[in-house]
């Protein structure tokens, strides 16, 4: 008989966080500004969807709460007024409840949530951060000089950032996710211990990637070409179950599939607009994101109206009843 000590230790098993949908307001779309061929009057009205990802330390029990995007801002008198009359060509709109709101759904209070990350610094992703008076706040690589009005200039009645959205002091704008930049020694941060200055890293087909808590829970992926530091999340929620919450690196399913391509526009100067500042980098993160769903990693992006209405999804809502 082999003693107590020579056995094998059990298998550990890997380490998970759990990820709920936010309710963060609805919006409506024309069509033709997001794929192509659609017809010019096609309409849709959206969600603008957050997510709590929640991460409890293996070793020492320590609970993470992030929030990712806080979707449409409650009051939209308290946008600046470029972002007002864009947003009068996005009715009908809805804001309640937002993400305060379906925080507070399921017994949260923003003083809870640790870390905001925000996939892009839109309009509708950036709702209320004076709500978070508690929280750090995370952005992708280029954010900060979108806000201080310091990027190139992007067109669309969209473009327009508030140079005080984010709290100073409680800001952390990640490192430039390049294959050249030099490799930080993040030797230091234990499993399970979060870490925002981590060194950038090939995962799969994902090229730049953060293992956030180094444990493989949560990866902060690089998701160029929507806007400068747009990021997005991959989420593992049990062995066979990974999440992949895409902002705006899609905007509607029949891009996914290859049945539509991404729509373009002239605005009244006769220049050609483009959701996306970068098309082409769009193209190549949309076409990741079909290789990770054809991996079997489940999509959902912010403007998600069918997964969000699909009924299997209902209790993945934070606060939702049957909880
Ligand atoms: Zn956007």
């Amino acid at each position: 008989m082999p003693s107590e000590s020579a056995r094998p230790p059990p298998p550990k098993a890997a380490a998970v966080v759990s990820v709920h949908a936010l309710s963060g307001g609805h919006f409506s779309l024309p069509e033709y500004q997001f794929v192509h061929p659609v017809s010019r009057d096609a309409r849709r009205t959206v969600p603008s969807l957050a997510f709590l990802i929640q991460h409890s330390n293996q070793i020492t029990g320590k609970q993470t709460r992030i929030v990712f995007d806080l979707g449409l801002r409650r009051d939209v008198k308290r946008y600046a007024p470029p972002i007002q009359k864009h947003v009068e060509t996005r009715q009908p709109m809805t804001t309640d409840p937002d993400v305060t709101k379906s925080l507070a759904n399921g017994g949260l209070a923003a003083n809870d949530i640790d870390y905001v990350i925000y996939s892009h610094v839109h309009w509708d992703h950036i709702g209320e951060p004076r709500d978070f008076p508690t929280s750090t706040f995370i952005v992708g690589h280029g954010a900060l000089a979108l806000l201080d009005g310091t990027s190139s200039s992007l067109r669309g009645g969209h473009s327009f950032f508030e140079s005080d959205l984010l709290p100073e002091g409680r800001t952390v704008e990640l490192s430039e996710p390049s294959p050249h930049a030099l490799k930080r020694n993040d030797s230091r941060t234990a499993p399970g211990e979060i870490n925002f200055n981590g060194s950038w890293q090939a995962y799969g087909g994902l090229p730049q990637v953060l293992d956030l808590f180094n444990d493989g829970s949560l990866l902060i992926v690089d998701a160029p070409g929507h806007l400068p530091g747009h990021i997005n999340l991959l989420a593992r929620l049990s062995d066979d179950h990974q999440v992949y919450m895409a902002g705006d690196a899609c905007h509607d399913r029949r891009l996914l599939t290859g049945e539509k391509t991404i729509g373009e526009w002239n605005d009244v100067h006769g220049h050609v607009c483009c959701i996306h500042a970068d098309r082409k980098q769009a193209e190549q993160t949309i076409e990741r994101i079909r290789v990770l769903e054809k991996d079997g990693v489940e999509i959902i992006f912010a403007h998600d109206v069918e997964w969000e209405n699909n009924p299997a999804n209902k209790a993945r809502f934070f606060g939702a009843c049957s909880e």
